[in-house]
């Protein structure tokens, strides 16, 4: 018997009608926000992670599905969004049409990660970048985009925090403070923040870990060497989020897991998710388009798990993921009605309708229980008397109420109650 690979899932049919409704709703708030979607391929040449996520980051360093082809090149399965769209955005010169390019991804990501709720090996994330600005304004702009999403779908308790991780001018000087006081308490640290001191120390301060958190509580934070440009481009982010009505905390403690972030770097998360509890993450890029061979384009983008925003979704139990469920199931009260049910299907399908029917001859009771089984808004039962009259009762599943309607109106009828 062969199974799914460790941490890789099946989306069966009897929950694909969710992913669909999530997708729905993504691509209309990123139209709202007139982003515009990009496709990029699964794998790319694995020195493109390397050089843009860096090789001191988890995901270069231990997580990424990497192989050598046929040809012993090495590729890489995306195990995130920005690199690639970015080496698309050099690659194919969107920078020339349009002085601030804004796409935005959905797309399943890869990294040989310890499964557990919430965290797969192969997951999905949507994403959305701004590339060709170093505005705050944009900051703002694509911040609102992911708390609008959020709205969109109802999901209520969630913590916005941003932070600053500096530039090239201050960030140096921090960091080499940061190391020096780090290493006077690596040895309350845990192995892994150990290990971080030397190449990525920001991210200990990070660290969920309780005994890093407890070593690292009189820690210098960022915040007091940010250079002024730095500076007023933070203050300029709070200014705009506050414009927008967008409440937020300021956690000096947040760094993201790659390299190439300056500035803005903020993250949403939702309580209701347990230990993995981050929603989405994102930041401002500015260095990462030279960095990969392409002229200095600053930006700022975002990327959020769906499979996360779904664990939010199914706690939440007020939501109509408007299922997918046929509009009308015809049931065959005999042999006769069968061949009649078979072709009204078919006449309400091609009539825009999604209709269904029996095509196992089963019995009128075990019809019944397919009906109810695939969730069918309304159910008729077809005998010679329908055929003769050429009306039904039909039969609305949520409430039980009756209506009769000839034939010939009954796509009118299914279609005003659609809509
Ligand atoms: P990152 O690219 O690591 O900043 O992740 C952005 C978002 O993607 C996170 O906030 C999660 O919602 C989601 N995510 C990251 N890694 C995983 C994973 N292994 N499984 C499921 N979701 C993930």
């Amino acid at each position: 018997m062969f199974r799914s690979i460790k941490g890789t899932k099946d989306i069966l049919p009897d929950e694909i009608y969710k992913w669909q409704f999530v997708e729905k709703i993504l691509r209309e708030n990123f139209h709202r926000f007139n982003y515009k979607e990009i496709r990029t391929p699964i794998f790319e040449q694995t020195s493109l992670f390397s050089r843009s996520i860096g090789e001191s980051t988890d995901i270069v360093g231990k997580e990424m599905y990497s192989f050598l082809d046929r040809s012993q090149d090495s590729l890489t399965l995306k195990p995130e969004g920005t690199a690639s769209v970015i080496r698309a955005f050099i690659q194919n010169n969107l920078g020339e049409a349009h002085q601030l390019t804004k796409v935005y991804y959905i797309s399943p990501m890869f990294r040989q990660e310890r499964p557990q709720a919430g965290r797969l090996r192969q997951f999905h994330q949507f994403g959305a970048e701004a590339i060709g600005s170093s505005n705050a304004s944009v900051d703002a702009d694509v911040i609102a985009l992911a708390i609008s999403i959020y709205n969109s779908f109802k999901i209520e308790n969630n913590i916005l925090e941003i932070n600053s991780v500096g530039c090239p001018k201050c960030r140096p000087q921090y960091r080499t403070i940061l190391q020096k006081e780090l290493l006077t308490v690596a040895d309350k640290l845990s192995p892994e923040s150990r290990q971080r001191i030397m190449h990525n120390p920001m991210r200990v301060l990070d660290s969920k870990d309780e005994s890093d958190k407890n070593a690292t509580k009189e820690m210098p934070l960022i915040f007091n060497f940010l250079c002024s440009d730095c500076q007023n481009h933070f203050s300029d982010l709070q200014k705009y989020l506050n414009l927008f009505k967008i409440p937020f905390t300021i956690n000096n403690r947040l760094v993201r897991g790659l390299d190439y972030y300056t500035r803005t770097a903020f993250e949403i998360s939702n309580s209701s998710l347990g230990s993995q509890d981050a929603l989405a993450g994102g930041g401002r890029y500015d260095l990462l388009c030279e960095e990969l061979g392409g002229k200095s384009t600053p930006s700022v983008g975002f990327a959020a798990g769906i499979e996360r925003l779904l664990m939010v979704l199914e706690k939440n139990k007020n939501i109509d993921f408007n299922s997918e469920a046929p509009e009308i199931y015809f049931v065959s009260a005999d042999e006769t009605a069968r061949e009649f049910c078979i072709k009204t299907t078919i006449d309400m399908r091609l009539n825009k309708i999604s209709a269904e029917c029996d095509y196992l001859n089963r019995s009128v009771k075990a019809q019944m229980r397919d009906a109810n089984r695939q969730n069918a808004k309304f159910v008729a039962v077809i005998g010679e008397r329908e055929i003769e009259s050429k009306s039904i009762n039909l039969k609305q599943m949520s409430d039980g109420k009756e209506t009769h309607v000839t034939l010939n109106s009954l796509q009118k009828f299914l279609t005003k109650h659609t809509d």
